[in-house]
Order: structure tokens, then sequence, then C-alpha cells
């Protein structure tokens, strides 16, 4: 009646569109028939159904059995036969179907209405009764284990107990009396498992079946699985109840699986396998090593040749590559599946190119089918896919991209050996900014603590190098020179792989197989610049990064931290230098040295971004970051007093100790940094303006043309702008008088402060630039560098977030304070640029939400540039 729900239905009611209800392989088995594919006949009871049994506690809802009933009486008078039946016996399979994939996770029966009435008709008929009683014997094994929770083993024991008693090697040496043995076998062993004689009625048996395939859903695999794809649990699975086909009738059957193209490299070629007298599980099970596609050609040349014109059809039909699953019947062609074929990021980009080429589709609907996050892939050398080995733990997979080196515990060896060729991890509690050095010369980094957004992290993304951090597990002692995870300990020297893609870390050496930028990349990523609304800009601190930013599709640098050209080991002394000068001539002293190095950064900067913006950002962190650890140094100074030590070396060493302790802060995150630390010494800021001046003034000089924006950070009252402005404007002026050299000036917004008072920030702003990382810090009051590895995954787990705040922007928190703090700057502003420079610039959920907030621009690091180019267009589509 109508308004009344319906829990099944019949395979000719349904169609691609129904996939939620009928999820993959019914919609698609539908489909199939709609367009006159062969199909074999039957009905699909719906994940409705399913999602409702398992809200019942397994309980079915009211009507389901009598529909399916129902359906199965209609399949019976379509095809003349009868479940079970002694004379033209009809045989079902029932299959799990999920809306989202999840291949081999759920549950199947075969050969369900087999029974020691029909197999003897089904002998018969096919003139084969070794095929008939064989079907039998799969039906009890699989429905014995599948359905009754009789572990698989205690049938293929009895399998092989039955071959050693009979000599023979095959299961298809096995003669039909072995065969009706294993079948009277069968039922012993279940009875013994199970306590209770196997139902015999196929009626009762499909009731049993369809349950244990909705149970399926439930089982740990399956919840394994959908976590690791961020599948929600509550979807449930639709069940497929499908006539049989036979690709185990003889040698004028087969079995087999195909795609459309090759899934690994995207090329339209001939991509698949087949057994002939076989059926799908012998193929799954590895009992029988199945053939290339290829070859079916001679031995079932009408089938072979129909299956290439259906596959060409489903994929027209489709419009994308098919994962195919199909079934020869005494030479005659079934397809059972047809589904998106899932591809690495190398194929995607290749078939989608390829598809619009030849007309199939158009460039938007390629756009939108290529997962942005998946072309990392391409960009950093990975582990071939297919590795299987066991991780020995997992931390967050901070930066993608696999690393493999020896195991070195400081940022020094790491350069020495680093540097000397020898590839090496590093692996740290967490790094610091003195490490830069080590985890440039290393091939990844690993950390035990730290999270998406802490120091290793946002630096090894930076440089495009892979990083696993916070892998808890990994207990690290440094003066051993060991970590350890659990019993295996590993010594400096030993190998490692870090795979910054999974967060897996394993012992020993995998093979990385290279990144690859292909023709196929440049081309659909120049489709999704012509569409795209947003800006994309790289953070970048270094030529070479700026550089490789461009190569990447970046428009301009939108974050450069000037604090990082000061960690570089040469610099470091007129760094510390500059801190620890008691007068001001000698802090000007330290400047002037430190002027003609950032001036060089600048230089190179304007020249690899030439034409395109270029931000640069006056220091950050607070000093104490400069300077040697505090307890390492009292324990040098104690070192020194125990040894007798005086004069000079003491007292340069508790003069140190004296700035670290002047300097250090219980929270520097929330102290003396930023535009904070730049007031305090106005000489390192007029240092920075001065250095980019210069270079912007020697780049015009060569013929290049510099777009300089001067940033100012951790901004949170109008005042502090105004100030520093003025220090830019006047420093800038006394540089540069004469030329006229263009440049604007703006500020971070990462405070919730500054976005509150925003219209009066924005009085002084050329731009914003929204920090996201300590704007989501300072608004959800959650350290960036602590809190992930710890209680955040328990709230991201249990469903207290969504998503790491960190990696994913929080939408109504702090994605409502960029949308109020856009609106309050162009109030005042009109004209403000605004931007965005925190990791989540490159996080392509974040990007839809700045696109819809009108940001003009995204800036990542340079490895997720494409990743946002992707993302930008595809919120326009
Ligand atoms: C930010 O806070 O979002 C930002 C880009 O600055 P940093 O990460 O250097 O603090
Ligand atoms: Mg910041």
């Amino acid at each position: 009646s109508p308004g009344e729900r319906r829990l099944v239905y019949d395979l000719a009611e349904g169609s691609a569109a129904m996939k939620p209800l009928l999820g993959g392989k019914g919609a698609g088995v539908a489909e199939m028939s709609r367009i006159g594919v062969p199909v074999p006949d039957g009905f699909t009871v719906t994940t409705a159904a399913c999602v409702a049994a398992m809200e019942a506690g397994g309980t079915w809802p009211d009507g389901l059995w009598e529909e399916i009933l129902a359906r199965l009486d209609a399949l019976e008078e379509r095809t003349g036969r009868r479940l079970g039946a002694a004379e033209r016996p009809l045989l079902v399979s029932v299959r799990s179907g999920a809306v989202i994939s999840m291949p081999g996770m759920m549950d199947t029966i075969l050969n369900l209405g087999i029974s020691d009435e029909s197999v003897v008709a089904l002998a018969t008929e096919s003139g084969s009764p070794r095929f008939a009683w064989d079907c039998y014997r799969r039906f009890l094994q699989m429905y014995g284990e599948v359905v009754e929770g009789v572990p698989a083993h205690a049938f293929s024991d009895e399998i092989a107990a039955l071959k050693g008693r009979r000599g023979v090697e095959q299961d298809t040496d096995l003669t039909v009396e072995d065969l009706q043995e294993l079948v009277e076998t069968f039922r012993t062993v279940a009875l013994r498992h199970t306590g209770e004689e196997l139902p015999t009625d196929p009626r009762e048996q499909l009731r049993r079946a369809v349950h244990a395939v909705f149970a399926s859903w439930d089982t740990p695999r399956a919840g394994v699985y959908r976590k690791a794809h961020d599948i929600p649990d509550d979807l449930g699975t639709a069940v497929n109840v499908m006539q049989m086909v036979f690709g185990n009738r003889g040698d004028t059957s087969a079995t087999g699986v195909c795609f459309t193209r090759n899934p690994s490299t995207g090329a339209k070629e001939l991509y698949g396998e087949f057994l002939v007298n076989a059926q799908g599980e012998d193929v799954v099970a590895g009992i029988r090593t199945p053939l290339p596609l290829a070859q079916m050609e001679r031995v079932l040349p009408d089938a072979y040749g129909e299956l290439l014109d259906t596959m060409n059809r489903l994929e027209q039909h489709y419009g994308d590559m098919q994962d195919i699953e199909f079934t020869v019947d005494d030479g005659k062609l079934y397809l059972l599946q047809t589904r998106t074929g899932k591809r690495t990021a190398a194929a995607a980009l290749k078939v989608a190119r390829d598809l619009v080429a030849e007309g199939v589709i158009d460039r938007e609907t390629a756009l939108r089918r290529i997962e942005p996050a998946q072309l990392d892939q391409l960009l950093h050398p990975g582990l071939d896919p297919e590795h299987g080995r066991e991780p020995l733990t997992r931390g967050l997979n901070a930066s993608p991209g696999a690393g493999v080196g020896t195991v070195v515990f400081d940022a020094d060896t790491a350069a020495e050996r680093g540097g000397a060729g020898e590839p090496v991890v590093l692996v740290r509690w967490e790094t610091t900014p003195d490490d830069i050095h080590g985890v440039i010369a290393a091939q990844g980094v690993l950390t035990s603590h730290g999270g998406m957004t802490s120091h290793a992290a946002v630096v090894a993304r930076g440089m495009g190098k892979p990083c696993v951090a916070g892998a808890g597990d990994l207990h690290i002692d440094v003066e051993a020179r060991t970590v350890a995870v659990g019993d295996t300990v590993l010594t400096e020297g030993d190998t490692i792989t870090i795979d910054g893609t999974t967060g897996e870390v394993f012992a020993g050496a995998l093979e990385l197989v290279p990144p690859q930028i292909t023709d196929d990349f440049t081309e659909v990523l120049s489709w999704a610049d012509d569409v795209r609304r947003l800006g994309v800009r790289a953070n970048a601190d270094t030529g070479a990064d700026a550089a490789k930013a461009r190569e990447l599709g970046a428009e301009g640098i939108g974050l450069c931290r000037t604090e990082h050209m000061f960690m570089d080991a040469e610099r470091l002394p007129a760094v510390q230098a500059m801190i620890l000068a008691e007068k001001p001539e000698e802090r000007a002293e330290a400047l002037e040295r430190l002027l003609p190095m950032q001036q060089a950064d600048f230089t190179e900067l304007f020249t690899a971004m030439s034409g395109l913006p270029v931000t640069i950002r006056l220091i950050d962190p607070p000093l104490h970051e400069f300077l040697p650890d505090l307890v390492e140094q009292s324990v040098l100074v104690q070192r020194l007093e125990d040894s007798g030590v005086t004069g000079r070396e003491l007292d340069d060493a508790r003069t140190v100790l004296g700035h670290v302790k002047r300097l250090s802060e219980m929270n520097p995150m929330l102290g003396t940094r930023g535009v904070r630390l730049a007031l305090l010494y106005p000489e390192i800021a007029r240092m920075q303006v001065r250095a980019i001046a210069r270079a912007a003034a020697a780049v015009r000089e060569q013929g290049g043309d510099p777009r300089v924006e001067i940033m100012v950070p951790l901004v949170g009252f109008d005042e502090e702008l105004r100030r520093m402005r003025a220090v830019v404007t006047e420093t800038w002026a006394e540089e540069t008088a004469g030329a006229d050299v263009p440049h604007t000036v703006g500020t971070m917004i990462e405070l919730p402060r500054a976005v509150l008072v925003a219209d009066a920030i924005a009085e002084h702003a050329d731009f914003f630039s929204f920090g996201t990382n300590d704007l989501t810090q300072t608004t959800v009051g959650i350290s960036r560098d602590d809190a992930e590895g710890s209680f955040l995954n328990a709230y991201v787990d249990g469903g207290i977030l969504p998503a790491n705040p960190f990696a994913s922007i929080d939408v109504d928190g702090v994605g409502e304070l960029v949308r109020l703090g856009v609106r309050k700057g162009r109030g005042t502003t009109p004209d403000l640029k605004t931007g965005v420079c925190g990791e989540h610039g490159g996080d392509p959920a974040s990007i839809a939400l700045f696109d819809e907030i009108g940001l003009d621009y995204v800036s990542c690091s340079p490895y997720r540039v494409p990743i946002a180019r992707l993302a930008a267009a595809q919120v326009t589509l």
C-alpha cells in the first residue's frame, strides 16, 4: 500500500540511483539489468532492513520475512524453478552489499538451495554428478562457517584428511563418492561444533543466511575497516539474493574479476584474472592461481568477446573505470557485480584525463572525482602499497611519504651522518628549532611526543619530508642510544622505515617507490585552476622551497617564517649574540651581522617568486628558543663548577644561564613573542625590514618584480599594529629613499581578541592572514604542541569532536571567528586582502569553509599546494 516502507526489491525494480537503499552491489546489478547487461535474476533486502534489525538487537522488522518469501516466490515464478526442489531446483547466492564497498569484509553464502533432493536433480540437469556434489559440499562448508559459526579449519581439515587417505593432491582429484562422503562428514562436523543438526529446509537456511549477512556488518574486521576508511558505523548492509550461475560447471564455465583500466597506472588495457571451472571463492582463497584475462580469448572466445563489449559498455554507462566480477556458466556470460574501481592517485589522474579526452565525461566531472588528499601519494617517495609488512608501532601520519634510514637520536649526529650521505631517520622525543639541521639531513623524522602541528610535523611538511609524530609507544633512551617498542630494541645505526602517509613505523628497510609528477598531474590541475576562485599560496622560507612551491602551482608565498632563517647553525651564534647583548651597541653589531644573511634569503625568495606576492612575517617565536635549554645550561654550569673550571668559560656559561632564566616563561606560547617581542626590541624588526627592502631593491635592479607584503604576527590590540606599522614604514622609507619600491603591511589574525577588534586593527592593515594554528590553540584552549597525543585522540575517537581541530578547522568556533574577522576587517578596509596561513590552508574540508567565507587565498606547505588547488576547485563545482 502507498506509504508503506518496502524492505525488499526485485532486481528489475532497482537502479543505480537506489544505491543508498540497495547497496553498491544491489544497485549495480539492478542497473546492469536495466541497461540489458546479462545478470542473474534476484532480489535485494534493503540496508534499511539491516539497520532496523541492528537497532532492534537482531530482531527483524515486522513483515521482512514475509516480504522475502514473496520475492522468492516471484523469483521462482520467473525462473520456473523452486528453491531446493527435487525437480528444476533453484539455487541462490546470498551476498552482502554495503553502500560504500568494503571488499572482503562481510559475508557471502553460495549454492543455497542444494539439498538431498535437489542435488540429484542438479546432477541430472548438468550431466555432472561430480559438479552437483561439489556444490553440495561447498554449500555446507560455507553455510556452516558463515551462518552457524563452525570454524573454517574444521571443514578444511576433513578435506585434507580425506585427500590423505585417498593419496591425492588436488580437490579436483576427489571422486563423486568422496564428495558424498564429505557431505556426510560435514554434517557431523557441524553437529559436533554447534550441538544441533544443520537445518535441511532451504527456506530456513535462507532466513538464517540473511541474518548472518546482517550480522557480518558488525564483525570486528568490518569495524576496523570502516574506521580506517571513515565509513559511518550505522549504514548497514543490503543483502542480495540471486539465482546461482555456475562457473564450476566444467570446462565451458569460468569465473573472474577484471578492471576496465589498469587501476595502478590508469592505462587503458586489459586488466583481470579468471579461472576455468571454478567458483569465486577458489580465486579468493588462493587455492588455484588464476590466469591473466587475455588467455580467456583462447579458451572461451565467445564469452570473452562479450565480456570486452560489456566492459566497454559499463564504463561508458558509468563514465568511470569499473571493477567487475563475472561468471561464465556453460559458455554464457553473466555479470555479478560492477563498481567504481579503486585506484592509485596516478591512475586517478590518468583515467580522469583520458575519459575527458575520450569525450566520456567533462572536466568538471573529472575534477569532482579525484580525492585531493590522494595527490600526496604522488609528491613523496612512498612505500610500495603491497609491502605486506607488520608495523612495529604507529604514530600520527604527520607528513606524508616514506623514509628509510639508520636510527639517530640527535640532530648533530643526523647532520653529520646524513651530511656524509648516509640515509638517517631522526628519532626524537620531540624536535625543537635547534634540530633543524638534523631534520634537513634526515630522510624523515619520528617523534614519540607532539602532534600534527608540532614543530617536527610543521617543519617536515614544509620540507616534504616524511614524519611520524607522537608515536607514544616508543621508549627512547638517548643516553643508551636505543629506542624500544615492547620487546623490540633498536640501537643507533639500526635501520628503520617510517611511513608518514599512514603513521606506521617498521623495523628494517622497506622498498620505496619514487614520486611521479606526470603530464596527467599538470593537465588535470590546470583544469582545477580554471574553475577555482580561491587563490593558493605556499608557506615557504627558502628559495628552494619557494621554487618547489611555484613548480607545484603556488601563486605566491603566504607565509615566510623568518625565524626559521635564524635557526641555521651558521647563524645561530649571531642570533645568540643579539639576544645576549648587554648593551644596545652590542645588539646593533650582532644585528648588522644578521642583516646580510637575511637579505640573501629574501633575495632568493623574491627571485623565485618574481611577479607574485611574497608575505614576509617579522620574527615570531620567543627568544629563549634560540638559546640552550634551561636544564641543560644549568647542568653545564654545575659541571664546570664541579670540575673547578673558572674564568671566561664559566663566566660565559653563567651569563647564558642568566639570560635563559630571564627569558624563560611558564607559558612561552602566550608570552613574549610576535609583535610583543618586536615592540620590545624594535631594532630586530628594523633589521628585518631593512633586509627585505634591500633585497627587493636588488631584485628589481636585476629586472625582477618583487611583490612585498610585510606581516606582523600575534597582534591582539590595534595599538600594537599602529606602532609596528610606523616602525616598518619609517625604516622602509629610510632604506628606499628615492626608489619607489611598493610594499604592503598587514597582520596575522591569530588571537580571538584580534578578531573581536578586527575593525580597529584593519585601520592599520592592508591585509589579514588568519593564523589558524594559534587561533585554534587560543580559541579552543588546547595546546597545539601537547594535546594531540593525549586526550584529543580520545575526544576524536569517542565522537566528542568530529575531527582534530588542528588538522581540520573547527567550523562552529574558529571558523565563525574567521568569518567575523573578515567581515569586521572589510567593514573598515573594503579592499582588505584576506587569507589563511595556518595548517588548515592545505586541508580540503577547511578550504571549503574558507571559500564560502570569501577569503582571497589559502597558504599551505609547498607539497599541499596541489591538494589545495584541487580542493578549491571542487568547492565551486
Ligand atoms: C598560525 O598560528 O596559524 C601560524 C601560521 O603561525 P605559526 O604556525 O608560525 O605560529
Ligand atoms: Mg602563529
